[in-house]
């Protein structure tokens, strides 16, 4: 570069916070780890969060790429892309999801970690945050072969997680089994260091191998609980209420499946492979069934709809569970929703938020929103730990309350300072993890 020239980066006034000049980022606010990071920092400077506090929190502490060779079933060898991000530890372990998909980069999983880190921060679960994602995409592959690349990615990565120091779980594309094969890998090549113990690097597996009752669906029952304690605050109830869902899988099918056994009314789905429609309601459980068996929402019954028609369906819930970014100014003009709950990550750019705050429409952000599933990870973990098993009432009353606490503080932020509940969500993590700092200080 020219000594003499000025670029874009270097003048601070191209930034929209001080911060991204400091640490040098590239000049992209269309990428998702610079929005990501520009909403935790607006919160940030919104309680005047520590410099030293808002620097660590701007970038992760570790970021490991690795690549690593499978065996295919006719033979020849491939070379998969894997990531493991370890964004914060600063409350607890590193704890965060394995992502499959073919269009897994390195900043998305850097955004979902750093996301990890605010929700176990705001429903005060012990852990920090981390994510991993393989590049790879799981309809492409036999059962086999996703064994052998789940296998061959946790010994990639083994040296850095373990059952204290990093906790991965599912997320898109993973699911219990591969926890089961990820469990198993870790405890074979452990024996005798880790044996039993080892039981604990992952959480999310089914429940005959150490899983929990009720891991499978918690996302999906959090995001019904937080609804639940927020609704009275736009005026509606779950009896008869109107939604729609972007996604129908973990996360999107356990929440219309629980809301649907609440009265609700599933009334336009869509996914990867459709959108469907049907004004008098879905059955949400035959759906699922349809989905584990057809692999998506299409060809089911009701009207096949577009994706246009999807978003302009009137509901009184919108509730995005699929992935990030879906949610731009476009979709956000054509939304006919009184309130948005967050089943997925990040599923809004803040060009889709501007447009659905200038419309009035309400955000539950995901920070909140989806922070279930890793609320019953940390009573997985803790029932490993102690070798204890959990009933499903004992689950559900915990997610509960972890759920409303974590909705209650997130409304108390909003009423102190008069922001949205997303900028009110991340005070409240902020303001917890700020308080970390100050009593442990900056080591040496
Ligand atoms: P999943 O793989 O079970 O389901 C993903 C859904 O997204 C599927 O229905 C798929 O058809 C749909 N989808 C994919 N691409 C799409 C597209 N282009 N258009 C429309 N739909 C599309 O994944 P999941 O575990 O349900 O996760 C969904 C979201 O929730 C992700 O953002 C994930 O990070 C987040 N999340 C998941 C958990 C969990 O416990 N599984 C926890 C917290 C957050």
């Amino acid at each position: 570069m020219s000594t003499t020239a000025v670029s874009a980066n270097e003048s601070a006034a191209e930034y929209s916070n001080p911060i991204f000049k400091e640490l040098d980022f590239p000049q992209d606010p269309n990428n998702l780890y610079h929005q990501t990071v520009e909403t935790m920092l607006h919160a940030a400077d919104i309680i005047d969060l520590k410099h030293r506090v808002k620097i660590i929190l701007a970038q992760p502490k570790n970021e490991v790429m690795v690549h690593f060779p499978v065996r295919m079933d006719d033979g020849h060898h491939r070379l998969f892309k894997g990531y493991r991000v370890q964004h914060n530890n600063a409350l607890g372990p590193y704890k965060g999801g394995i992502r499959f998909h073919h269009d897994v980069h390195l900043d998305d999983v850097k955004s979902l970690a750093l996301l990890m880190t605010m929700k176990c921060s705001l429903v005060r679960v012990p852990f920090g945050g981390g994510k991993g994602g393989v590049k790879v995409n799981p309809r492409e592959h036999s059962a086999r072969e996703m064994e052998r690349i789940t296998r061959r990615f946790c010994s990639a990565i083994m040296n850095i997680i373990g059952p204290e120091y990093d906790i991965p779980a599912p997320d898109v594309g993973t699911s219990a089994q591969n926890m089961a094969w990820f469990a198993d890998t870790y405890m074979m090549s452990n024996e005798g260091k880790a044996a039993n113990d080892g039981l604990r690097v992952v959480t999310g597996k089914p429940v005959e191998f150490g899983g929990s009752l009720g891991r499978t669906k918690a996302t999906g029952q959090g995001v019904v609980d937080t609804l639940v304690e927020l609704l009275p605050e736009v005026g509606l109830e779950t009896k008869g209420m109107r939604v729609s869902l972007l996604g129908y899988g973990n996360v999107g099918s356990w929440a219309g499946r629980i809301l649907h056994d609440m009265d609700a009314k599933i009334v336009a789905v869509a996914d990867h492979t459709g959108a469907i429609r049907d004004d008098k309601g879905l059955d949400a459980h035959r759906l699922a069934e349809h989905c584990e068996k057809h692999g998506g929402v299409a060809g089911f019954a009701g009207d096949a709809i577009t994706t246009d028609e999807f978003y302009q369906t009137q509901v009184d819930v919108l509730i995005p569970a699929a992935l990030e970014q879906m949610i731009t100014d476009r979709e956000a003009a054509m939304i006919n929703a009184k309130i948005i709950a967050e089943g997925a990550n990040a599923p809004c750019t803040p060009e889709g938020d501007r447009v659905l705050s200038e419309r009035g429409i309400e955000v539950i952000p995901a920070i909140l929103a989806n922070a279930g599933g890793v609320a019953v990870s940390y009573f997985e973990w803790v029932q490993n730990k102690t070798s204890s098993y959990w009933d499903i009432e004992q689950v559900d009353r915990e997610l509960n309350r972890h759920m409303v606490m974590a909705a209650r503080r997130t409304v108390v932020a909003r009423q102190k300072y008069g922001v949205d509940l997303r900028t009110a969500a991340y005070i409240a993590a902020l303001d917890h993890i700020g308080k970390a700092y100050s009593v442990r200080g900056i080591f040496p």
